[in-house]
């Protein structure tokens, strides 16, 4: 069978798009491939679960945009598929005066994006919130929630096998040959013809990207984000969400504590270089991945600019002495022995070859192909969006 659209990736955003080429033109023969067996199996199964307001981002850019339209495009999903989330909001807090400006301009920020109900907080109304949380000051983001993406992952699934959409699964993209007239892609060990590709590969987006004579300048690097799991007898910590002022260079938001929609409460994630793609442990290393890492002349210049945070995120990721302490400046009551290890993701940063981390979400069109080549944190909360935008400029 010749396909209209074929996607790869069978992430959020992947399914996210499939799902809205279907919605606006149903009689689209849609094929989404993926190289593992289900759906959601690395960034979209391996993240925080929060449903983002949109707080974060330059106004007017793709994130801030895509947040602010996804979020309620994904609460909505939710409502009508009967998928579990809650809107439980959450405190940002400042724990050192250094940070209180920085606390100040995030609340003008995410005013700045529309959000309602923001409010600033002294510290004793952050404990109004958060019982045991320590902060100078803070505010109250109500819109903020969490989800399980794995579980609006299959639903989404679910709902495109009723669209007649094809998956084929355990399939790795290894070549792709662009024609005059379509795209071939082999995938585990089939050809698959389609008029148009659409590329969510996430971690290897970037390569997916060169397979289809596309440059687009950029490397995908890997960041691992280790969690640690709160003893469930230490739960009531934490009430919803604490998260801390986040370092403005940088595109993480620093180690925050989240309930979980599944249950439980897990504090993370760091951020540390993975030696491989999809390096979901300290031991998982593929030398040529790492040599491509590290021979990038971008992240060269990230080491410069960044390499006192990089090693102090490095200790904390082997000492977990140093991760309590970490966490103590927002709850100075927790011990390391509240902790458990849990799990860890790998998020996909794009980084330019001027060592820029890519702030912001990149797509890239050429002929027959669009690439979506930077899609981080909070792309699940924003992947409805996306897929609207990546679906518009398919079947234009
Ligand atoms: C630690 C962590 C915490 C995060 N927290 C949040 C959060 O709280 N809220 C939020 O909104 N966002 C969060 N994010 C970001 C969010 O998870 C991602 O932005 C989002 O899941 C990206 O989805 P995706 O579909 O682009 O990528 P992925 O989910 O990574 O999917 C890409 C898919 O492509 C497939 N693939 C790759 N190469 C090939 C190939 N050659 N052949 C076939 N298939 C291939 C992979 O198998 C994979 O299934 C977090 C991310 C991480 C890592």
């Amino acid at each position: 069978m010749k396909y209209d659209i074929a996607i790869i990736g069978a992430g959020i955003v992947g399914l996210a798009t499939a799902l809205k080429i279907k919605e606006k033109s149903p009689d689209k023969k849609v094929l989404i491939i993926d190289k593992e067996n289900d759906v959601a199996a690395h960034q979209t199964g391996h993240n925080s679960g929060v449903i983002h307001s949109g707080l974060y981002y330059k106004p007017g850019s793709l994130k801030a945009t895509n947040c602010i339209t996804g979020y309620k495009m994904l609460v909505d999903f939710c409502e009508k598929n009967e998928v579990p989330y809650d809107i439980c909001g959450k405190v940002v807090v400042a724990t050192s005066k250094e940070e209180i400006p920085v606390l100040n301009g995030l609340f003008t920020r995410g005013i700045a994006n529309g959000l309602d109900g923001l409010k600033m907080l002294d510290k004793d109304e952050i404990k109004e919130y958060e019982p045991h949380v320590a902060g100078l000051e803070g505010f109250w983001v109500p819109q903020t929630g969490i989800v399980d993406y794995s579980v609006v992952s299959q639903k989404m699934k679910t709902l495109l096998k009723q669209t007649d959409t094809i998956f084929a699964l355990g399939s790795k993209v290894t070549n792709i040959k662009i024609t005059s007239t379509e795209v071939n892609i082999i995938a585990g060990g089939e050809e698959y013809q389609s008029a148009q590709l659409i590329n969510c590969a996430g971690l290897h987006s970037d390569k997916i990207a060169e397979m289809t004579g596309d440059n687009p300048g950029i490397k995908i690097i890997p960041f691992r984000g280790e969690y640690y799991t709160l003893k469930p007898e230490k739960e009531y910590l934490v009430k919803n969400l604490v998260y801390p002022v986040p370092d403005v260079e940088l595109p993480f938001l620093g180690v925050h504590f989240t309930r979980m929609q599944r249950g439980g409460v897990e504090a993370g994630p760091n951020a540390v270089l993975a030696y491989k793609r999809e390096g979901y442990k300290k031991t998982d290393i593929s030398l040529p991945e790492l040599f491509e890492t590290l021979a990038w002349p971008g992240f060269q210049k990230v080491i410069k600019s960044f390499w006192k945070m990089g090693m102090g995120e490095f200790y904390r990721s082997y000492s977990k002495s140093a991760f309590t302490k970490a966490l103590q400046k927002l709850i100075p009551e927790i011990v390391a022995d509240d902790l458990v290890k849990g799990a860890s993701g790998v998020r996909a940063q794009a980084c330019d070859r001027d060592g820029g981390l890519l702030d912001d979400f990149l797509i890239h069109q050429t002929d027959r192909v669009i690439n979506v080549l930077n899609a981080p944190s909070p792309a699940a909360t924003s992947a409805l969006s996306i897929g609207e935008s990546v679906a518009a400029l398919a079947l234009k």
